[in-house]
């Protein structure tokens, strides 16, 4: 039996805190799934095929450990994740203040479907404050984001914040 985890999120820009539970939970299932949610309410900076082609070119590395696959969705998550075969559900967890939202959406997702199990990953100390919204903040303002993001995906961040 093929253990399938779907780690859905916005990824906006995939960051270096996506890219340490992706490497962990890498060595969980045989088989990833990395669910882009369009999320047009969220108004992203990239816009859908921007993210999936930049979270594709990150997780190459990845791919020598588990297959991945990058997939967009528009769907409830469950729904998604039933679709797509996932046994389980990843989620990275920062802070408390990730908590409340985070169990309150495992709740409700547990009762929609008690056959997929979400697994929460505490993220890396080194990464904890790192978000999608504050490296774009940090890009706006001209700041270095280098310390978050791969050099790739900072390039990408200043192509959209300083267009030549
Ligand atoms: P969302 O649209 O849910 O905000 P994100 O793209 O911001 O999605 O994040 C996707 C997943 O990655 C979520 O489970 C989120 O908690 C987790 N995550 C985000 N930033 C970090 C981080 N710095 N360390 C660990 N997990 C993180």
């Amino acid at each position: 039996m093929t253990r399938v985890g779907l780690y859905p999120g916005t990824f906006d820009p995939i960051h270096n805190g996506h890219l340490d539970i992706l490497a962990r939970a890498a060595k969980l299932v045989d088989k990833l799934v990395i669910g882009v949610a369009i999320n047009n309410e969220k108004g992203p900076m990239f816009s859908l095929d921007e993210r999936i082609q930049m979270t594709r070119r990150e997780i190459e590395p990845l791919t020598r450990i588990t297959e991945i696959e990058v997939i967009p969705y528009e769907s409830l998550t469950i729904h998604f994740a039933r679709e797509v075969g996932a046994s389980t559900l990843l989620r990275g967890l920062r802070a408390v203040t990730d908590y409340d939202y985070e169990f309150q959406l495992m709740a409700m997702n547990q009762q929609l479907d008690r056959s997929i199990e979400t697994v929460f990953l505490m993220a890396d100390p080194h990464h904890m404050a790192v978000s999608s919204n504050l490296v774009k903040v940090i890009a706006r303002m001209g700041g270095d984001v280098t310390p978050f993001v791969t050099a790739a995906v900072a390039a990408d961040l200043m192509k959209k914040v300083r267009p030549v």
